[in-house]
Formats: structure tokens, sequence, C-alpha cells
């Protein structure tokens, strides 16, 4: 679903905030993308939104190459993936359900149509008494469920919340940590990057591991053992080699 392949990014001030970075992300997977700050963990959000375009190398989103994505489909591309953000960027003159609804007047729909899935979305992420209050009125666990709320509104295929407890101690951190882990059970792929090591730790879940813009590790199953995974490749090696020698 997510192709990234060999993906360079470097600013025009010789930045390189990537470096050859390859990977897949198949739909349905919960991923952590961890790293400390300025490995380019929003460099990698920002490149599949298509707000930037990798120096070199490919990013796909269900087999569209986004370099090649015309300026009118961006709408559609950015829909599909809905973005959550450790700085919330909510409209503060909005109330909660008027800053869910927004989107979905994106997507024209009609009043009744609206008010009916902003309800049904708040209540998804547990905010049905907080509809009509006002950011500055919400706790951080709050504001990032209300950012999380409106990016579920345009039912995206893929959510990618950047330090979504960045600014939360540990329990809220952890209620939003469930609350995407719910989100991914019902299907939709979700990419959360981090540098909160507890929780990815305590999650038994696939990690890219993200240093000065390079992949240094990616634990693509989960459960699997990389020292074992390197001895058995070493053990089929050479019976490959016998086999190559016999057909000779
Ligand atoms: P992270 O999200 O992991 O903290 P970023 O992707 O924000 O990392 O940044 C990766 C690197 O790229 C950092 O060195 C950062 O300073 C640099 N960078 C990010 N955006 C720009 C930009 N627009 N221009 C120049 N350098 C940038």
């Amino acid at each position: 679903m997510i192709v990234f392949e060999n993906v360079t990014k470097e600013f025009p001030n010789g930045t390189v905030a990537l470096l050859e970075v390859s990977f897949h992300i198949e739909p349905g997977e919960f991923v952590f993308i961890i790293g400390p700050s300025g490995a380019g963990k929003t460099t990698l959000l920002r490149l599949l939104l298509r707000e930037l375009k990798p120096t070199s190398g490919t990013v796909q989103v269900d087999k569209r190459d986004l370099s090649e994505i015309k300026k009118r489909e961006l709408p559609i591309l950015r829909r599909q993936i809905g973005a959550v953000f450790q700085d919330y960027k909510l409209i503060d003159d909005r109330t909660v359900a008027e800053n869910v609804a927004l989107v979905s007047e994106i997507i024209k729909q009609n009043e009744e149509e609206i008010d009916e899935h902003v309800k049904e979305i708040l209540s998804q992420v547990g905010l049905e008494d907080k509809a009509d209050l006002f950011p500055s009125q919400l706790s951080g666990g709050e504001l990032q469920r209300t950012t999380i709320a409106r990016a579920l509104a345009a039912h995206p295929k893929i959510i990618f919340a950047d330090e979504p407890t960045g600014n939360l101690d540990a329990a809220t951190s952890w209620e939003i940590i469930n609350l995407l882990l719910m989100i991914n059970k019902a299907d939709t792929t979700v990419i959360v990057a981090t540098h909160n090591q507890d929780i990815m730790q305590s999650l038994d879940k696939r990690v890219i591991e993200l240093e000065k813009g390079r992949v240094v590790r990616d634990t693509k199953k989960p459960r699997q053992k990389k020292p074992k995974a390197e001895t058995e490749k070493e053990k089929t090696k050479p019976a490959k080699q016998k086999d190559e020698k016999k057909k000779k």
C-alpha cells in the first residue's frame, strides 16, 4: 500500500533529511517510526502527503507514484491519509464538532449527513460530550482526540500520527495510543512517528527506526528475532552454492 523505494530527500540548503530509505507498509499494518528529533520522521509524512517530492527514489501509495500525481488529484490523495499532528493544528474559533465537520463539508455531504457523521466519529473517539467546546476549553488528550476525529472524518485508509503523544503525560499518551490501536483494528493502516520508547517497547508492533535519515532497523515481522533470521540465511547459503555447483 505504501512503498518507499530508495528515497532521498535533500533540502535546498543541503540538509539531507532522508537517505536511500526503502520500506513497504501493507494495508492494515500498525507501524512505529522511531528516531531522535531530526531523524527524518516528519519529512516521511510530508512526502506521503506530497507536500514534498523526493530528490531521488519513489514514493507510492496504492501503486500510484506520488511524483506523477497531478495538482488537482492532491486532495484525493490527502483524504486517503489522515494526518495527526503533535501541535493539533485545530481551528481555534470553531468547536470540536465544527473542526471535524469541516472535512465532511469538503467532501460535500449535506448538513444532516454531516451532523450524523460527526456525532458518530466523536463517539468513536470518546468526545461525544465535548462537541460544542472550543479547542481552548479542552485538555491535551481531548485536543489530540479531536485531531484524530478530524483525521477519521474522511474515512482515510491510512492514519499517520506525527508525535501524537509529544505533549501528553504518560496516562494520556496511553489513551491516545489505545485509540490508535482500536482504529487499526477496524482495518485502517496506522503509522505512528514517535520518540516515546516506553510505548513502543511495550507493544509488539513493527518498528522502523531512523537515524540521521537512514533506516537502521525494520522489524517487519514483529515476533521474528533478527539473529535467528541471520543464522538461517547463513545455513541456506552454502547449500544453494552447492546446488549451483551440481547444476554445472
Ligand atoms: P524529525 O521529524 O524526525 O524530527 P524532520 O523530518 O523534521 O525530523 O527533519 C529531518 C532533518 O531535515 C532535520 O535535520 C531538519 O532540520 C531538516 N529539515 C526539515 N525540514 C527542512 C526544510 N524545509 N529545510 C531544510 N531542512 C529541513
